[in-house]
């Protein structure tokens, strides 16, 4: 099958879901977040499942974590778009609590699916629901993250590269400098040249005594653990 056809099967399968009943989470979601960006990626990251907000109006990585992830695909190079985002869940469980084994078990087929019509080369599973789903090992992200391996998945074969979850990382900035030391070695793993790093920036006289309090700032940003 072409880009294109694959393109079109993913649509079709897309509007397909839009009405799954495979397991009580459709009771309780209001909209099948199925997944978006480029049906011809490269790059596949696989999350957990559709938060609040996305459960309101999706995309999927609508919330604060994707805003971490959109700045982490840009840091190389890469746009929300250039890459294709899925969860494990399709539907968000009630309260955000994790998904149940039998939710993950009614819900893949949707990801096998999602993985056999992208035909990424590269599958990056945030956190531990999808590395254990996608790698099939019950080793959880602190022991394999960055470690990647090469699986078969819906037919196709990728290298599966398990990153800390950036909802985790948003909180805690080990985690974080982790993440980002993983999301770096992303281009390589792509065959791609990593982006020239952003040329120092001309400080001005206005700048370098800045009026804001910076420690203040600093406070704020490392309470929410974004540094
Ligand atoms: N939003 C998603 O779509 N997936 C997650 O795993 C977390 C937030």
């Amino acid at each position: 099958m072409d880009a294109l056809a694959r393109a079109e099967a993913l649509t079709d399968y897309a509007a397909g879901t839009a009405g799954c009943v495979r397991c009580p989470l459709s009771e309780t979601r209001n909209l099948v977040v199925f997944g978006s960006g480029d049906p011809d990626a490269d790059l596949m990251l696989v999350g957990e499942a559709p938060g609040f907000q996305e459960d309101q109006g999706g995309p999927a990585f609508a919330g604060q974590a994707g805003g971490l992830l959109e700045r982490l695909l840009a840091d190389i190079g890469l746009a929300p778009d250039d890459v294709y985002l899925a969860n494990v869940l399709k539907c968000r469980p009630p309260q955000n609590r994790d998904p149940l084994e039998s939710e993950i078990a009614s819900c893949e087929p949707h990801l096998f699916r999602q993985v056999e019509l992208v035909r990424p080369r590269v599958v990056a599973t945030l956190g531990n629901f999808a590395t254990k789903l996608l790698s099939g090992r019950p080793y959880g992200i602190t022991r394999v993250h960055g470690q990647e391996h090469e699986v078969t998945l819906g037919g196709t074969r990728v290298v599966l590269f398990p990153l800390y979850h950036p909802a985790a990382a948003l909180y805690t900035p080990s985690m974080l400098q982790a993440l980002e030391g993983d999301f770096s070695r992303l281009p390589a793993l792509l065959g791609r040249e990593s982006p020239a790093p952003n040329p120092p920036s001309v400080v001005t006289d206005e700048e370098a005594s800045p009026s804001v309090d910076e420690h203040a700032v600093g406070a704020v940003a490392t309470q929410l653990g974004l540094f």
